[in-house]
């Protein structure tokens, strides 16, 4: 269950409402793969699981692996012991969600802080979002808490705390539950027999039928559900799919597949193709010309299953050929002036500013430093220049440019955002009225700081600036800046030296 989770999940709900319908012949790619009548062609034998008996044992093979070898993970073991369904439903959804887009390893102290604070749907329903944000902090994709509560305050509102008991109705009725996550929390706890198709399940199923195109269009999407639905173990369909998405988590990886200890492994087709490819290799070396023509892909042409044409077949990837990285979109370049704030506290210990973001949007409710979007290709003055407007605004006080302090630069990568935080800093020896109405600000320690809702790039802005005034201190140490400090305005900005208030808000020289 790695990060690939949510993203196939997420592309797998927009494509599958794309693909049931399409028009055959409509896209390039559908070409010939029409049937008389306009009905889509059924796919080829080699991307199908057409043998009953086969399916029967591949879900043998795998249940009895699983048995043997899965994961002790704390959300399995409530699955398990839970008796109460609506508790057993709460605690696998609460997993489905943390492990989207994050990694096995990182959710599981998450989750068992979050399984202590609110056991129940109740609990949950009951707590601020500030909360929320607290615990969620550092787990990234933050609109996952929040949408997790809004979803828990529903059933416990609107349906009487109970859980919706099918994969279609948590689809239709939870706000923030998709096509996977439904599958999952039906199979897993109430023994529905639906499949679930994440980035693990995606890559051993396109493994094993030798499926190589775009993993994200809608034939291939649509081909995927239907093998998992037809997969999966009527008796016991939780652990099948749990086992599916384990095998890819821990054997059919994406890099280095260790298909010598895989138990399915008599079940797949790249793995059949590689072992003919390199016999076939063999026969040539000793100068003996196969009899048969070479491997296929398919025998269906313009396959909408099959790697496409200008991609064909590298033997030098073996059965990572598949599945072939999905199309994707590029991530928006932003950049943001942040300013760290700071002023010594009453017992003498640092203090920083912080403000909370709009209750709605990326990063909802969080708390930050102050900042400030930039539009892109300004100059490092332009920049400072509307970070001290901001500022100004903010404060209602001139802010003069000079007094800010060119830190360094923190680049982060949300899912669609390709952000670099140009950060400042500015120490205060005094307070500063600011404009409550347009946000909330407190002043933090820096245990405080780590304490509240604050992103992980918010982290690592103050890191970068200790870091900086690490450097400074110490006598032999050149400083690493990448730009210039400017020295404020009458003010001293020497490392440890408190800016006075009256020259933070002198106004800036005229030019
Ligand atoms: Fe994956 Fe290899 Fe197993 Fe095939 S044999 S499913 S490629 S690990």
């Amino acid at each position: 269950m790695g990060p690939l989770r949510a993203a196939a999940a997420r592309g797998l709900r927009r494509g599958g409402g794309r693909g049931r319908g399409a028009a055959p012949g409509a896209g390039k790619g559908s070409k010939g793969s029409a049937a008389p009548g306009g009905r889509p062609a059924p796919p080829a034998a080699l991307h199908l699981f057409g043998d009953p008996a086969e399916v029967e044992a591949l879900r043998g093979r795998l249940l009895a692996w699983y048995d043997q070898s899965k994961r002790d993970l704390p959300w399995r073991a409530l699955a398990v012991t839970e008796p109460d369904v609506n508790r057993r439903a709460y605690a696998v959804w609460v997993s489905e969600i943390m492990l989207q887009q994050t990694q096995v390893a990182t959710v599981i102290d998450y989750y068992n802080r979050w399984m202590q604070k609110w056991p129940t749907l109740q609990a949950l329903a009951e707590a601020s979002l500030e909360e929320v944000n607290e615990l969620w902090a550092g787990l990234g994709y933050y609109s996952r808490g929040k949408r997790l509560q809004e979803a828990a305050r529903k059933v416990v509102s609107e349906l009487a705390g109970q859980m919706p008991r099918t994969a279609e109705e948590l689809q239709k009725l939870l706000p923030g539950v998709g096509r996977y996550t439904a599958g999952a929390i039906a199979s897993i706890s109430y023994g529905q027999a639906t499949g679930v198709v994440d980035g693990n399940v995606i890559r051993v199923l396109c493994r094993l039928r030798c499926i190589g195109a775009d993993p994200s269009s809608p034939a291939v999407i649509d081909r995927l559900w239907a093998m998992a639905n037809a997969l999966v173990d009527r008796s016991r369909p939780g652990d099948f799919n749990q086992a599916l998405m384990e095998l890819g988590a821990t054997v059919c990886t994406p890099k280095a597949p260790l298909c010598g200890e895989c138990p399915v492994k008599q079940h797949c087709r790249a793995r059949l193709r590689v072992e003919k490819e390199l016999a076939l290799a063999s026969r040539k070396l000793l100068g003996k010309l196969p009899p048969v023509p070479d491997v296929e892909d398919c025998a269906v042409g313009d396959c909408p299953l099959c790697p496409p044409a200008a991609e064909p077949w590298d033997s030098s990837l073996g059965v990572t050929n598949f599945p072939r990285k999905a199309a994707k979109k590029q991530p928006r370049v932003e950049q943001t002036a942040t300013c760290v704030l700071e002023r010594r506290g009453h017992r003498g210990a640092l203090e920083y500013l912080i403000v909370q973001r709009p209750s709605s949007g990326l990063l909802a409710g969080l708390w930050e430093f102050p900042s400030v979007p930039l539009a892109p290709g300004l100059q490092q003055e332009q920049q400072r220049e509307v970070l001290q407007d901001h500022l100004q605004a903010w404060t209602g006080q001139p802010v003069a440019a000079g007094s800010l302090r060119f830190m360094g630069e923190v680049v982060h990568v949300f899912s669609h955002i390709h952000q670099t935080y140009v950060v400042y800093s500015l120490p205060l020896d005094g307070d500063v009225t600011l404009d409550l109405a347009s946000s909330p600000s407190r002043w933090v320690t820096e245990e405080e700081f780590r304490a509240s809702a604050v992103s992980t790039a918010m982290k690592k802005v103050l890191k970068v600036c200790e870091r900086q005034r690490g450097e400074e201190s110490g006598p032999a140490k050149g400083s690493k800046r990448k730009r210039g400090a400017k020295p404020g305005a009458g003010g001293s900005t020497r490392p440890g030296t408190q800016l006075s208030l009256r020259a933070f808000l002198r106004a800036p020289n005229p030019p």
